[in-house]
């Protein structure tokens, strides 16, 4: 798909055509610009030939049927990765890459060891939600994405303009109208960012990979902290509390022997004390660097931090069997 020169192409029509494509493509779901008969045939002829609707990806499903992976191939033959979950009820997540692999090489994630290759733009994050919709639409001619993760491939933040970008066109009434509430960004603690962020006066949902409650173990797992360490991030994290009043949503891994210990479930409760946050503990999926924390362990954890005041959940994993979960995403289709 490549709708890089349609404002181009638009330009020189109407006002109203701009609606009508986009109710065709990011409502009704078109993936021929044939099917759009409100348009002039002229016009038509045109955008097929410089705005191809069709996506190339390979859909991959879980056992369960309750994860999709999709493989896109981009227009320069990059490949990313996005995932659909389907949870009880009429609510589908999508799990959406922001970046062509991450330069941030966090020791537990394999999308980490692929490095940087480039940042995606707004149109390539935004398809990927549109290539779900059309999933979706298959299933049932109502049914389409609800909610949306900036959890794949890459750090939101390092590609901050784009980002922003493609919520706001998530967020079009006029296009896919998915309320801010229903949009969480994920971010390894990008201070800068986490401020800018806190100015954006979005409703957007913002969570934090902590992963550790300390300095040394954190830098050990990811080595973005040694330039942003845990006081700047909880600081950032503090400013935009204060400027949002929006709870964040703190995600902490559960790794065998490495962090998941009670001594550091008291250094984690006394980082966050009083802070407007919740922990999410998450399952960690094995990428052959450690092993997952054992139950009884995950739930000492849970009950020290439950008893501490601090509210906690527990992140279900989805796709193990097709590499889908969280952390796993690297391309090794
Ligand atoms: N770069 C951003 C967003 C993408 S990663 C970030 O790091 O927050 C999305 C989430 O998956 C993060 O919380 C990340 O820490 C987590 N993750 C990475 N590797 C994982 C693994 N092997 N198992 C479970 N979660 C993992
Ligand atoms: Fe990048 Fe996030 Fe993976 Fe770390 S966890 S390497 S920041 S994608």
């Amino acid at each position: 798909m490549d709708l890089s020169k349609l404002s181009e192409i638009l330009k020189s029509e109407p006002k109203y055509r701009q609606q009508q494509v986009s109710q065709a493509v990011f409502i009704d779901l078109v993936t021929d610009w044939d099917e759009v008969k409100t348009l002039p045939q002229k016009l038509r002829t045109v955008l097929k030939n410089s705005c191809p609707l069709e996506i190339k990806a390979k859909i991959f499903h879980s056992q369960d049927q309750k994860t999709s992976k999709a493989l896109i191939t981009l227009n320069d033959g990059n490949k990313i990765e996005t995932v659909l979950m389907r949870h009880e009820g009429d609510r589908h997540t999508v799990c959406v890459s922001s970046q062509v692999g991450c330069p941030l090489a966090c020791t537990f994630c394999a999308t980490g060891r692929l490095g940087l290759k480039r940042n995606l733009n707004a149109d390539e994050i935004v398809e990927q939600v549109l290539l779900w919709n059309r999933v979706l639409k298959q299933i049932g001619e109502k049914e389409r994405v609800t909610n949306v993760v900036y959890m794949g491939m890459g750090e939101p933040f390092l590609n901050y303009t784009n980002v922003l970008k493609s919520i706001r066109w998530l967020n079009d009434k006029q296009g896919f109208n998915i309320g801010a509430r229903k949009i969480s960004v994920s971010t390894s603690g990008i201070v800068p960012k986490i401020k800018k962020f806190a100015e954006e006066k979005m409703q957007v949902n913002l969570a934090l990979s902590l992963h550790a409650p300390t300095d040394e173990l954190r830098s050990s797992l990811m080595p973005i902290n040694t330039h942003f360490p845990l006081q700047e991030v909880m600081s950032a994290i503090d400013y935009y509390i204060k400027k949002t009043n929006r709870k964040v949503m703190c995600e902490y891994l559960m790794i065998d022997g490495v962090n998941d210990s009670l001594e550091q479930a008291k250094q984690l409760a006394k980082l966050l004390k009083d802070k407007l946050v919740m922990v999410n503990l998450i399952a960690y999926n094995p990428t052959n660097a450690y092993r997952p924390a054992k139950a009884k362990n995950i739930k000492a954890f849970k009950d020290y931090l439950s008893q501490a005041g601090l509210e906690v959940s527990q992140r279900f994993t989805f796709g193990q069997d097709i590499k889908a979960a969280c952390g796993q995403l690297a391309l090794d289709n």
